[in-house]
């Protein structure tokens, strides 16, 4: 029989590869999809409320400039000053142009303004309102053409955005949480691309961080640098309608990746065990048909030899049925153990357990161990405390066990075959070791030799029979009685197998 179970393991992988393909693929493509579906609601949500807004700021941007035009103004020590109709100041600084002279009570009006005309000559007659870049800001700036003067001024937007207010009073509806603002076109400082790129940059930042504009509108010309904006005075609302989806979102994102990645995980689990499983069963079976076949084979072998006659003196033929004996032993001790394990894996298996000094356990294990003349001089030493502590045990079965463990401890031996079974009571247990000096087992196999099925894979299991039973066997026998069978060893050094046994009624 052929062991080539590995396809097992291997359309396992490409089964379980498959299946995170089709339901990790879908479900990321679900939650980009997610993630563009809240990017735009809040793009709707912006266009929505702009619509809202277009028509109040629409009458808004009508209504400014007529109320600025309708502003006087005065002069006070050769200083011009804008006042509206209730006597509220509008001007922040003032500027006069005389021919070619500029004088402005601030530097960078009077820059602005030389650098925007030569001459008084330049400004139309009577009263203007226009927008101007003031170092580097858009300002709304008012003047009056008399002759050859032209006197005029700055509004402060403090002031501009209380007349907006005051505007506003009878389009909005009162405890709406919004107010109105004027926004200048910022020119960039910086020079260069460079210096525009910064530029750009700082001013990107700050609208993202500044007063969330719910919409905005740009004045008519010349007031075209300017715009007017409806700002939330309370929380904004479309970052709350927002926040509140993504964290929502978020949430249910993260758990639907935390089950999946659990699920996966799980079936992973469980299809690779039971893929390992299926294949350790296919290795059993070839590996008890190799070793049926062997002592099968030579019975045949014995049987035709004697049936032909070609044994004729009668010691010979003694020695091939005693060879024939110990093949058949063989053969059952092995269909034996199948079934032991097969009784014990399904809960079958009756124990007849009775109080009893554990040395009557020792000694049917010593007596079954040495019965079996092993070749090679194994040196096999007792050590029971006296009086023998009492254990209420299956006596066979436990000594099946230990039989089991003694006969490892020979295997699994080199040239050193000296072997220990000690017993040791303490407190409420009895321990039972078998240790030899033999090859021992690798931190990494101690738990798995346990399980069934499982052998150490190296160069001496390979030439030793064995089944991969053994131990799991012996476990379930050990736990069956309440106690428990652990593992010290170190490869190289040998090992020492624990049976721990609860103590028995005196
Ligand atoms: P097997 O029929 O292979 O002996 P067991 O269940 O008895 O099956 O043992 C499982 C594996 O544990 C063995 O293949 C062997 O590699 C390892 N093992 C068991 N006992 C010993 C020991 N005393 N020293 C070293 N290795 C051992």
């Amino acid at each position: 029989m052929s062991r080539t179970s590995p396809p097992i393991i291997l359309s396992f992988r490409r089964t379980f590869a498959l299946l995170i393909l089709l339901i990790v693929l879908p479900s990321a493509g679900l939650s980009g999809f997610g993630v563009v579906a809240i990017i735009n609601e809040r793009a709707a949500v912006e266009k929505r409320l702009e619509a809202t807004w277009q028509g109040t700021l629409e009458a808004l941007a009508r209504e400014l400039p007529l109320a600025v035009q309708t502003a006087r103004f005065e002069e006070e020590d050769g200083d011009v000053r804008l006042v509206d109709a209730r006597g509220r100041l509008l001007s922040r600084d003032s500027f006069r142009v005389e021919g070619h002279q500029v004088q402005a009570t601030a530097p960078e009006l009077a820059t602005a303004l030389e650098s925007l005309l030569s001459s008084a000559e330049d400004f139309p007659l009577g009263t203007t309102l226009f927008s101007l870049m003031v170092g580097g800001r858009a300002t709304l700036i008012k003047a009056e053409r008399q002759g050859d003067v032209v006197r005029g001024v700055r509004l402060s937007p403090s002031a501009v955005e209380a007349l907006l207010e005051e505007e506003a009073e009878h389009l909005v509806s009162p405890g709406e949480p919004v107010r109105f603002t004027l926004i200048s076109r910022q020119e960039p400082t910086g020079e260069g691309l460079m210096g525009r790129l910064v530029s750009e940059v700082a001013q990107a930042r700050a609208s993202a961080l500044g007063p969330q504009v719910l919409a905005e509108r740009v004045l008519a010309p010349p007031l075209q640098d300017l715009r007017l904006g409806v700002v939330p005075t309370g929380e904004d609302p479309i970052a709350r309608a927002s926040t509140r989806n993504r964290v929502v979102y978020v949430v249910l994102l993260a758990l639907f990746y935390l089950t999946l990645t659990f699920g996966v995980v799980y079936t992973g689990r469980v299809l690779y065990r039971e893929a390992k499983l299926s294949r350790m069963k296919t290795d059993f079976v070839s590996l008890v048909s190799h070793e049926l076949r062997t002592p099968v084979t030579s019975i045949r072998m014995f049987i035709e030899t004697l049936a032909l006659g070609r044994v004729k003196e009668p010691e010979q033929t003694q020695q091939v049925l005693r060879m024939l004996l110990g093949e058949t032993e063989r053969l059952s001790t092995l269909i034996e153990r199948v079934l032991d394990w097969a009784r014990i894996e399904t809960g079958r298996k009756v124990y007849q357990r009775e109080p009893q000094p554990v040395s009557e356990v020792v000694g049917a294990a010593v007596e079954a161990f040495r019965a079996q003349r092993l070749e090679g001089d194994v040196q096999l030493e007792v050590e029971v405390p006296e009086p023998p502590p009492r254990v209420e045990v299956d006596r066979d079965a436990l000594a099946g066990a230990l039989l089991n463990l003694l006969q490892n401890a020979y295997k699994y031996s080199r040239e050193d075959k000296r072997v220990t079974l000690s017993v040791r009571a303490h407190g409420r247990w009895v321990d039972l070791s078998v240790e030899d000096h033999g090859v021992g087992i690798a931190p990494r196999d101690k738990k798995r030799i346990f399980e069934r099925f499982y052998r150490v894979d190296n160069l001496l299991t390979r030439k030793t029979e064995g089944s991969g039973l053994g131990l799991a066997i012996t476990r379930g026998i050990v736990e069956a009685h309440g106690g428990r069978i652990s593992v010290r060893s170190e490869p190289g050094k040998g090992s020492r197998f624990t049976i721990q046994l609860p103590a028995g009624r005196a």
